[in-house]
Parts: structure tokens; sequence; C-alpha cells
């Protein structure tokens, strides 16, 4: 039987390049799409094929259509018919309340975590739909319902936009043979945290947390693996939460 094809957008590091390398364990051969940390990208490519699978990394901006478009063609081209998608390329912005957010970075979080995963879903629709099967996990977020007030609601508002397009994507592509799932991750331990101005965030929210850790990325790349597998083949519409309770 063929290997399973999956592109993981944002591959390159934190929670995708966790991904990349449980699904490559897990017999996928796999595309790591990242935006700019090609070394990062090489990197997990470097582990990825450290698991026996097929690896190609391709440069992508999500929110692009053609670099989209770019993506997906190069997969088929590299590694054959599509099969899986990973929806995980995020970006937050900085840290902080509504009020005092800029207009670019609450259009770059809506394009990004938006756009880009509305732009992955249809291009995957549009293959898979050809192919006769497929799943697609979509990482969205505990801040969907949390609201993370004084943080980022803007974030939250569009985690939230992909837990609808999860419900309602399921349901269009569920005659198609296509499964479509989210993950909602808690606060994990990555790179995320910094890059909206905060590096201590995981350890500062820990108490507040009922399990009283951050998670780990490899904890979500469990559960978004399962979403992808055979053993979830009556599995889509769901958001399944991996939160340490939060
Ligand atoms: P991360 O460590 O900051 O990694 C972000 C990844 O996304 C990188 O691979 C980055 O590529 C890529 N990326 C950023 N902008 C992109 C764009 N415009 N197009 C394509 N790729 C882009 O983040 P993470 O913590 O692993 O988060 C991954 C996902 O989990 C996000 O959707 C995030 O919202 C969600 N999430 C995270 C947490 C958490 O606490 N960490 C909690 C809930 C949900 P480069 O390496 O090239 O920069």
């Amino acid at each position: 039987m063929s290997r399973p094809v999956t592109i993981v957008t944002g591959g390159s590091r934190g929670i995708g390049a966790a991904t990349c390398t449980r699904l490559a364990a897990d017999g996928h051969d796999v595309v790591v799409g990242y935006v700019s940390d090609s070394a990062a990208a090489e990197r997990t490519a470097t582990t990825v094929r450290g698991a026996g699978a097929r690896c190609v990394t391709v440069r992508v901006d999500t929110s692009d259509e053609d670099d989209v478009e770019r993506l997906f063609d190069t997969a088929a081209d590299r590694l054959g018919s599509v099969t899986g998608l990973v929806n995980n390329a995020g970006v937050t912005g900085p840290l902080g309340r509504l009020a005092d957010a800029s207009t670019a970075d609450l259009r770059r979080v809506v394009e990004v975590n938006l756009l880009g995963t509305l732009l992955c879903s249809r291009r995957a629709a549009r293959s898979m739909a050809a192919w006769g099967s497929g799943a697609i996990v979509n990482v969205s977020s505990a801040a969907a319902t949390l609201g993370s007030p004084g943080e980022y609601v803007h974030y939250a508002a569009t985690k939230a936009a992909v837990d609808a397009l999860t419900t309602g994507l399921a349901k269009e592509l569920g005659p198609d043979g296509i499964r479509v799932n989210a993950v909602a991750p808690g606060v994990i331990d990555t790179e995320i945290h910094a890059a909206m101005g905060d590096p201590g965030r995981p350890e500062r929210v820990a108490s507040s947390v009922p399990l009283r850790r951050a998670g780990q990325a490899g904890e979500i790349a469990a559960a978004i693996a399962w979403l992808m597998s055979p053993e979830a083949s009556y599995t889509t519409g769901a958001v399944l939460r991996v939160s340490g309770g939060r």
C-alpha cells in the first residue's frame, strides 16, 4: 500500500516540527512548510528522513494564494498525491489589549490564521476530492473558547473561526471521504511566546493549568497524528482540546 503524503504548514518549528517527526514515525511521507527559517525546516527534514520517510521542504506564506498553490503542486510533483494536510502555521502578534493593537498586526493575524487556513483547505479539498479520500487537521487553540482578554482577543477570534471552519468543512467534505478535525492546544512550550514578547509565559501560567504545567509540542503532535490516522476513521468535525484541563 502507498504511504500517506501529508503537508504540515509551519513544520519548521514548535508544534509543526513535532508533528512532522511524529507523522514520519507513523509512516507518512512529509512536506515541511516554512515561511522564513530554512535552517529549522532542514533540521526537521533531517529528522523526518532519519525515520525512513521521504520529505521535501517548501517555503510558503500560507496567506499568499500563489504560494499555497505552489506548495501543493510541489508536494504532488515530488511525493505524489497529497492525502493529508495539517493547517498548523499561526501567529499571534504582540501580547496586549485590543485597544493597543495596530491594524497591521490585526490584519496579519487574520490573514495567516484564517485566510491561510482557508486557502490551504480549499486546495486540499480540490485535490483530495479528486483522489476520493483524505484527512485535514486544523491547529486551533484553547483561546477560541477562553477569549484571551488582555492578551490577544483578535487571535482568539481567528481560532474560533477555525473551529467553525472545521465544523462546516467536515460536513461539506464527509461525502467525499475527507475527514476534517481540529486540535485546540492550551499553553505549549514553543518559541511562539517569545515571538509575542513573553518568553516566560509557559512557566508563568503553569499554576493556572489544572495539570500544573505547560504542554510539550509532542503531546499536541500525538493528538494530531491520531486524528490523521485510520484509528480516527469515524471522527470528523471534532475539536479535540489538549490543554491540561484549561
Ligand atoms: P512557533 O513555534 O512560533 O512556530 C510557528 C511556525 O509557523 C513556524 O514553523 C513558522 O515558520 C510558521 N509560520 C509562521 N507564519 C507563517 C506563514 N505566514 N506562513 C507559513 N508558515 C508560517 O508556533 P507554535 O507554538 O508551534 O504554534 C503552532 C500552531 O499552534 C499555531 O497555529 C498556534 O496558533 C497554535 N497554538 C500554539 C500554542 C502554544 O502555546 N504554543 C497554543 C495554542 C495554539 P518559520 O519557522 O519559517 O518562521
